[in-house]
């Protein structure tokens, strides 16, 4: 019969010496690329890389082709998106309001997978190509209906000048102007 393994017992982490080996790892992996001559820095947000169309990004609601089916919300994964009851005017019952249910989405959880843009059965929900917008605290992430119909501003648009890679066998990594690819 086999030996049995001996089992070892791990390696206790944490502690002032795992710190310290930790922060030299992280500087010189940081003096390593200060040093390379084929490192590239982004000049952020004066320069932000252009995205293809199709990146899956912030999602917006077209609320005029919703027809509240849920579907967006039983398919995340992330438990992003809800729907919400907002009550409205009745059209069968002048004079009455009736609740209607609508989507909406919590960008702290929110994954960007696009489940819920792929399942809707009418189109209602679209990527914008871009992810990288500033929020100054954590509710400001958790999206009201009237902020998912409206596509967020992206300041880099105005402010600053789409860049691309291009892999350049001697440089290695190079940005370019997008326009210029
Ligand atoms: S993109 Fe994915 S995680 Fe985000 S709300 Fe849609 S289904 Fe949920
Ligand atoms: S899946 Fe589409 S139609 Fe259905 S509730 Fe969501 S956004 Fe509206």
């Amino acid at each position: 019969m086999p030996a049995r393994p001996v089992l070892k017992a791990l390696p206790k982490r944490g502690g002032l010496f795992h710190s310290i080996k930790a922060n030299i790892a992280a500087l010189s992996i940081g003096l390593k690329y200060f040093v390379d001559p084929r490192r590239m820095t982004l000049i952020y947000p004066k320069e932000f890389i252009k995205l293809d169309p199709l990146y899956r990004g912030f999602i917006v609601l077209e609320k005029k082709k919703c027809i509240n089916c849920s579907s967006c919300a039983r398919i995340c994964p992330a438990a992003a998106m809800k729907m919400i009851s907002i009550p409205e005017p009745d059209p069968k019952h002048p004079g009455k309001m009736k609740a209607k249910l609508w989507p909406v989405i919590n960008y702290q959880r929110c994954i960007f997978c696009g489940y819920c843009v792929d399942v809707c059965p009418t189109e209602a929900l679209y990527h914008l190509p871009y992810h990288d917008i500033v929020y100054e605290n954590l509710a400001e992430m958790d999206w009201d209906l009237e902020t998912f119909t409206r596509p967020p501003e992206y300041p880099s648009e105005k402010e600053g000048r789409p860049v691309t890679y291009l892999i350049d066998e001697e440089k290695g990594l190079v940005k370019v102007p997008s326009e210029e690819q």
